[in-house]
């Protein structure tokens, strides 16, 4: 069956006369990505593919998916495609693309053998990165995010998670968070704001406790009150934020309407039990869960989101994706781009590493960052090609969508559409 619906059928019709119509195609192969359960292993047998497929998109949204010689009289304009696999386009749910200036000393040291604790004290570290964005006007920061977001965008991420937490003071993440708004506006990438002044506590503070109350009542309520996040995460850790007062910190924030994230189980465990006990929408990182971990992880609601990006730049293992699949639960990859730990910021590469590692099958890592992904975000509009989604999607010059992660993210798009307009670098 070609067309989802006789009511979809009947819409043909009329679009002859609509001028707004194109169509996309011939498309070799089109993954859709539909009608895949959204927890659990996903064999390839599983996948819906399209061969000889066209896409019919009307403005920002898809109309209709199935095989060109069905669809051809539907556009009212056809953009052919040269022979190529489509699929949805990618979405990164966790990054920390908003900051000033490089930490490649720190990444020297660390590849040197330094330990995390000497960066530190030699003046290396997260708080490297606050005092340059802090002293970044916002006009900059603008700019930066522009130019990692113009790359993302050319290597196929049509949404983006953009979190603060590299201001660490009212002013300084309401900036950031300006920052992330504006870049909403200048370019086609769908971003996503959270707010994670709860990144580690600055020195301006005695106690994490003392700063996360002053998170809750001075940079909350603004933040609220002018839209710029309705997401809020904290990074559980026992030398950042422990898991007793980090639960109670996202009760507070959830109770003032935000959603609640959670950086857990990166070095200990902890913070995916409080991801679960607050009703968390998502768990990222995960190198360190147990067994325990996993298997409350996949009873729960909460989505499993691993950091391979980490990994490689801490030179540390990966989270136990495998096994987070195997128990039951949702597994999202994201990029978790941040100039300390994951300076590489490529979601495909990070993904095509992890699923040869892990053993995850192409549908597994491909819903990773697409329908999967959608929903760590709580976005049910996009991460799928079906009628009625945004026309978010992608183009690989290859003939088999195996092609995509067997080379292991050198193979970028060669077209990129973002709510049906085409993205050009
Ligand atoms: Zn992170």
């Amino acid at each position: 069956m070609l067309l989802k619906s006789s009511t979809k059928r009947g819409s043909y019709i009329t679009s002859r006369f609509d001028m707004n119509r194109t169509l996309y195609g011939p498309i070799t192969q089109l993954l859709t990505m539909a009608s895949l359960p959204d927890k659990g292993p996903i064999a390839d047998a599983a996948l819906e593919i399209i061969p000889d497929a066209a896409l019919l998109v009307e403005g920002n949204r898809i109309v209709a998916v199935g095989m060109f010689a069905a669809l051809k009289g539907a556009g009212d304009h056809i953009e052919t495609t040269s022979p190529c696999v489509v699929m949805p386009g990618l979405i990164d749910t966790h990054t920390h693309l908003c900051f000033a200036g490089s930490r490649a000393g720190d990444y020297s040291a660390r590849i040197s053998g330094k330990t995390y604790q000497e960066i530190l004290e030699s003046g290396g570290g997260i708080m490297d990165t606050v005092q340059k964005t802090r002293a970044c006007d916002g006009k900059m920061l603008v700019e930066l995010l522009l130019q990692r977001l113009a790359r993302h965008a050319s290597e196929g991420v049509t949404t983006c998670e953009i979190k603060s937490g590299y201001g660490l003071s009212v002013e300084h993440e309401l900036k950031i968070l300006h920052a992330i708004g504006e870049a909403a506006e200048l370019q086609p990438v769908s971003l996503v704001s959270t707010c994670l002044a709860a990144h580690i506590t600055p020195p301006e503070f005695e106690s994490p406790a003392m700063y996360l109350e002053h998170i809750l009542a001075e940079l909350l309520p603004i933040v609220s009150r002018e839209s710029l996040a309705q997401r809020v995460d904290i990074f559980i850790e026992p030398s950042a934020f422990p898991a007793a007062i980090a639960a109670s910190f996202l009760k507070r924030a959830m109770s003032m309407g935000f959603m609640a994230t959670v950086h857990a189980d990166q070095f200990t465990t902890g913070g995916s039990a409080v991801a679960i006990d607050v009703g968390a929408i998502s768990a990222d990182h995960l190198e360190a869960s147990g067994d325990d971990d996993i298997k409350a992880l996949a009873a729960s609601s909460v989505t499993a989101t691993v950091l391979p990006g980490a990994s490689l730049g801490l030179g540390m293992h990966f989270a136990p994706a495998r096994k987070i699949l195997d128990y039951g639960c949702a597994l999202v990859i994201a990029s978790d781009w941040n100039p300390g730990s994951a300076p590489m910021g490529d979601l495909l590469m990070q993904a095509s590493v992890l699923s040869a590692q892990q053993k995850l099958s192409n549908a597994e890592t491909l819903s990773a960052v697409t329908f999967r992904a959608a929903r760590a975000l709580g976005l049910s509009d996009r991460g799928t090609l079906e009628a009625g989604k945004r026309a978010d999607f992608i183009a690989f010059p290859v003939d088999d969508y195996r092609e995509i992660l067997y080379h292991q993210g050198k193979l970028k798009p060669s077209r990129v559409w973002i709510a049906g307009k085409e993205f050009s670098s």
